[in-house]
C-alpha cells in the first residue's frame, strides 16, 4: 500500500497521465477516476483468468466451495501486492488518477467486496434496476461457478457496466449452484497451508465435460437442459 501511494504520489508530481490534459471539477474528475481504477482491475480481474501464471495465484480467491462474506479474505498474498497494487499504479500513470481518488475507490470496492460475495438473499428486481450499472451477488455467483463458461464472466468489482460493455456479462438459470474449482475440491485442498503453496504446484483446470483450460463456446449442460425445456 505504501509503494502504491509512494507511486502514484510521484506520477502525480510529474503530471502523468490523460487527466493532467483537461480541467474538470473536482467531482466529476474524482468519479471518473474511482470508474477508472474499476476499468483497470476489470481488465487485470479479466488477465488473471486466461493468463495461466496469473490464474495460478487468483484461482485461490475461487477456490472456495461455498461462498459468503469470508471468500472476500481467500486471495493469494501475491495476487493482493503484485497484482491489484499493480493496477493501481498503472491506472494512475496513464489516466493520471491519485490518491485520495484511490481511496474512495476503495472504500467502494470494500463494500463492494462483501456485498457481492454475501449469502444473502434480495428482490430480483434490484437485478434489473441498479444492477444495470452495479455488481450485485447474483452477477458474481455466476463467477464463482465450477463451470468455466461461467467463472469466465462478470469480472468487475463495482460496475456491472464493464461487463456488458465489453461482452463478458452472463447470467445463469436459477437452479443450483456449484461453487468452486474442481481441482480443488477436496478437503486437503482446502487447508491454508495448501492454498498458499498452489500457485507452485501444477494443478491441471478441469472443467465440467473434462476438458482443459479453455473456455467454451458451446452451450452448457444447465443452458441445454434450459433450452430443451
Ligand atoms: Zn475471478
Ligand atoms: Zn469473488
Amino acid at each position: 500500500m505504501t509503494f502504491q501511494v509512494f507511486s502514484i504520489e510521484w506520477l502525480n508530481e510529474h503530471h502523468i497521465g490523460l487527466l493532467y490534459l483537461i480541467e474538470l471539477p473536482f467531482w466529476i474528475k474524482l468519479f471518473i477516476s474511482v470508474a477508472l481504477y474499476d476499468i483497470t482491475a476489470y481488465w487485470i480481474h479479466r488477465g488473471t483468468h486466461v493468463i495461466p501464471l496469473l490464474w495460478r495465484f487468483h484461482r485461490v480467491h475461487h477456490s472456495d466451495t461455498s461462498m459468503d462474506a469470508s471468500t472476500v479474505f481467500r486471495f493469494h498474498p501475491f495476487e493482493l501486492i503484485l497484482v491489484f497494487g499493480m493496477g493501481n499504479i498503472l491506472t494512475a500513470a496513464l489516466f493520471g488518477t491519485d490518491v485520495l481518488s484511490m481511496a474512495v475507490y476503495y472504500l467502494f470496492l470494500y463494500v463492494f467486496f462483501f456485498f457481492e460475495h454475501a449469502n444473502l438473499t434480495y428482490p430480483k428486481w434490484l437485478n434489473s434496476t441498479i444492477g444495470l450499472i452495479f455488481v450485485m451477488p447474483d452477477h458474481h455467483r455466476v463467477h464463482h461457478q465450477q463451470d468455466q463458461y461461467y467463472t469466465d464472466s462478470n469480472y468487475a468489482d463495482i460496475f456491472i457496466v464493464w461487463d456488458r460493455i465489453f461482452g463478458t456479462f452472463k447470467t445463469m438459470p436459477a437452479q443450483k449452484n456449484k461453487y468452486g474449482l474442481m481441482e480443488f475440491d477436496e478437503d486437503k485442498k482446502q487447508t491454508f497451508l495448501f492454498l498458499i503453496k498452489s500457485p507452485f504446484l501444477n494443478i491441471k483446470r478441469i472443467t465440467i465435460d473434462g476438458e482443459k483450460g479453455i473456455s467454451r463456446n458451446k452451450k452448457t449442460p444447465l443452458e441445454q437442459q434450459n433450452s430443451d425445456n
